[in-house]
């Protein structure tokens, strides 16, 4: 048999016909390719390949060489022609066989070639081992004795090295060598080529960052609710095996206690932990608490810079690190004996991954605490109603209710700002009504704080004409354009692209001067600091807030009471607890702003709680003012009264009607295209592609809702169409995607195209 040729890539070198039986590779390649592919392992690299580790292997016609994971090894007998393994890419395994499996079943439930699937579950920085340091030390080779009494002369220089050598115990790393030996590198150099010591390289890690914070244990003891969900979510820990539970409770109400409490349960057993918990940035604060709690946390987060990751990663596999706190990708933590998931506000949106493979956190958790036979914990004050779905009629979590605030603390009380008698061609009119200035008049009078939130960033987010109802959009995505005051302009926040706001409409017939309405942070900043020219006013949104840092450096402000008034966008809702802060106004309820698809009232109920929570967190007298164009929906009338359990029977007996999610399962197709044409005909035949299998089905159980264009129609220059796949079951959804992949349909041929299996967005 042809010895491998290591240049050879493209070259089958077992031909066919023969009978062999070698060790032969299964590889999955990182690139949007469903079928894993086999590969004869090297005699040279069989001992050193296993399961989990990435490889080189060529594809294609012409060889061209690509990375893959490797997902099974086999001495198999084969018949048909195998080109070998190129090499290896990493050292050792980066997966162990659970996160494998655990990696297959999003492969298939999220419809994502395996290979890009399990590069997701491995950050960037620990497959380039980033943060590993080299280390170079030299050994003796032969005795000192020995060299010394050869024949030839020896330089007092290479003796004192050589000496050096022999009295320290093991290897000295080379700058250490050199200093106490008092010698130079070409001396060193030289005892090499001489073959009296060898230099040795390691890779070493350093040591992770820490996040060793003064430990704080707090001196109030539990109530009694706390103590009663701590006492039934222990149970389920000391009894082991798989179970979701739902600690639905208040904002304020201390679910994180606990947590801790669970947490360290499960510590106790010898085990480790992981919190997921959203956007970082938001949640430092949260952070910061459990860190003071635990001796080993790991913080695992999208800003932990390359080295960190990587070395974060390697304490938590190897035990050293049994607290990992974390947003998205803490999910695939590499722990070896995990005990329990936590994932706190499992409600939240940013829980869903916005690139292939699209995996939704809390779904991703449950199925590994599944597939290890370990307790879950969610925690939510408005649970998503998929979760409230499983609680109540399906009966698969438990639920665990904390009904009241800590020291029975009222919740705050919500005041409703009907909007809808304002004319919104008025742009000389105030944004923010007289009921929601007197509160922050009294407020500051108080000596307390006040926040203010609006949905959008910039000054005006719908710049138009009112007599011909013209609308500045943007020319690639089909969007209004938002004003900015900085810079004078008209931004798409789709596209950054900018331009001039015109004074007068362009309309050569109608010339009449343009409105700008809609008021973003800008404009509300630009109210308040008029009406309150003494407060200390500080704007939080996307355009002032670009690092981790700037929301810490908030945080300090607001405790120092630096801060009288805080504007803010959606992302000062969440996760910031801001004790003194007695007053919370909402400049635009509505859905606007929201993408509108199912779930819009949803959402508009999650963001009025949320940002009324953030009232009165610490003394009783906390109040709300919501300004709204649509006070009598539901979403917004519940959401007042603080009455989620209305709010999800309302919604869920809506969604049941109309056959959407909890009741169904969504698979969302988006294609998109600058050939409109081209796209539309793409579209249809896939359309009819899949209308085919849904046919072939034993029994109905599967429609088609579209094809349609998005509610996005253009972005970024190209067309968007999407398709709906809307299934009763979740196998069934499985049954008609396994056909797809299956070669049914070949991949349609458009710019993008995205399958979005549980979509949380259809914009
Ligand atoms: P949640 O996560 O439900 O919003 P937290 O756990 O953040 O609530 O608790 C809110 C505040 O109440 C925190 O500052 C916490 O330290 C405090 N707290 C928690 N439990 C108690 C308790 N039993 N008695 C007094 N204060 C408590
Ligand atoms: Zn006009
Ligand atoms: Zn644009």
């Amino acid at each position: 048999m042809p010895k491998p040729d290591p240049h050879s890539a493209g070259r089958l070198w077992i031909e066919e016909g023969e009978n062999h039986t070698d060790l032969v590779a299964t590889v999955a390649p990182l690139a949007p390719i469903d079928k894993p592919y086999s590969y004869v392992v090297p005699s040279e690299l069989a001992d050193r390949l296993e399961v989990g580790q990435r490889v080189l292997v060529p594809m294609g016609k012409r060889g061209r060489l690509m990375e893959g994971f490797c997902i099974a090894l086999g001495t198999e007998h084969w018949q048909n022609p195998l080109r070998p393994i190129d090499s290896l890419i990493d050292d050792q395994s980066y997966l162990s066989p659970h996160l494998l499996d655990l990696g297959r079943w999003m492969s298939r439930h999220y419809y994502c070639p395996l290979g890009l699937t399990l590069a997701a579950l491995v950050p960037e920085a620990v497959r380039r081992k980033s943060g590993f340091v080299t280390v170079r030390r030299v050994r003796l080779i032969r005795s000192c004795e020995a060299i010394i009494s050869e024949p030839g002369r020896i330089g007092p220089k290479s003796q004192a090295l050589l000496e050096t050598l022999e009295q320290a115990e093991s290897p000295l790393e080379v700058e250490a060598l050199l200093a106490q030996a008092r010698t130079t590198a070409a001396t060193l150099r030289s005892a090499v080529n001489k073959g009296w010591v060898e230099i040795i390289t390691e890779r070493r890690p350093k040591p992770p960052p820490s996040w060793d914070v003064p430990r704080v244990e707090p001196t109030f003891s539990l109530n009694q609710s706390q103590t009663e969900a701590c006492e039934r979510i222990g149970e389920k820990i000391e009894a082991g095996g798989f179970s979701v539970t739902l600690l639905y409770g208040v904002s304020g109400s201390g679910k994180t206690e606990v947590y801790i409490r669970a947490m360290r349960q499960v510590l106790g057993q010898g085990r480790q932990v992981i919190l997921l918990v959203p956007e970082i940035a938001l949640t430092t604060q949260l952070v910061q608490r459990l860190a003071a709690r635990f001796d080993d946390v790991a913080v695992v987060h999208s800003g932990l810079r390359g080295p960190d990751r990587s070395l974060t990663w390697t304490a938590i596999a190897g035990g050293s690190r049994r607290v990992v706190i974390g947003t998205r990708s803490a999910v695939f933590a590499p722990c070896s004996q995990p005990g329990l998931i936590v994932v706190d506000e499992e409600q939240e949106s940013s829980y869903k991954n916005l690139q292939a493979p699209r995996f939704h956190v809390r779904d991703v958790a449950i199925k590994r605490a599944q597939m290890l036979g370990i307790p879950v914990l969610l925690g939510s004050a408005t649970p998503s109603l998929e979760s409230w779905l499983n609680c109540t009629r399906m009966g698969h979590y438990e639920r665990v209710d904390l009904p009241r605030r800590v020291r029975d603390l009222p919740m705050p009380q919500v005041e409703i700002a009907d909007m809808r008698t304002r004319s919104p061609t008025r742009q000389d009119l105030p944004v923010l009504c007289h009921a929601l200035k007197a509160k922050v008049a009294e407020t500051l009078g108080r000596q307390e704080q006040a926040v203010i939130l609006i949905n959008r960033r910039g000054y005006a987010s719908m710049i138009w004409c009112p007599t011909c109802h013209w609308r500045l959009c943007c020319s690639h995505c089909n969007v209004g354009m938002v004003f900015h005051l900085s810079k004078g302009q008209a931004t798409c926040h789709y596209c950054r692209t900018r331009v001039t706001v015109p004074e007068l409409c362009p309309n050569p017939s109608c010339r009449t001067p343009v409105l700008q309405s809609g008021a973003g942070t800008q404009r509300v900043e630009q109210e308040l600091a008029e009406a309150f020219p003494k407060a200390r006013i500080v704007r939080a949104d996307s355009d002032t807030m670009k690092r981790g840092c700037d929301y810490q450096h908030l945080v300090d402000r607001l405790s120092s009471r630096e801060i009288d008034i805080l504007i803010g966008t959606q992302m000062i809702g969440k996760g910031l607890d801001f004790p003194h802060v007695s007053f919370v106004g909402m400049v635009s309820a509505d859905l606007v702003g929201l993408s509108s698809d199912f779930r819009s009232s949803e959402r508009l109920f999650q963001l009025i709680t949320q940002v009324a929570g953030r009232a009165g967190r610490e003394r009783a007298g906390g109040y709300v003012v919501i300004q709204t164009l649509m006070p009598d929906v539901t979403a917004v009338q519940a959401a007042v009264q603080h009455d989620f359990e209305r709010f999800a029977a309302d919604e869920l007996e809506m969604r049941q009607r109309l056959g959407f999610p909890p009741f169904t399962r969504l698979t969302r197709f988006v294609f998109a295209d600058p050939r409109e044409r081209h796209l539309r005909n793409v579209v249809e035949s896939f359309a009819a592609d899949l209308r085919r299998h849904i046919a072939d089905l034993p029994a109905p159980g599967a429609d088609l809702l579209g094809p349609q264009p998005c509610i996005l129609r253009r972005l970024r220059g190209s067309y968007r169409y999407d398709l709906l796949l809307r299934t009763g079951h979740s196998d069934i959804m499985h049954r008609i995607l396994d056909r797809l992949r299956g070669g049914g349909s070949p991949r349609p041929q458009v710019k993008t195209f995205v399958v979005d299996v549980d979509p949380l967005s259809l914009a």
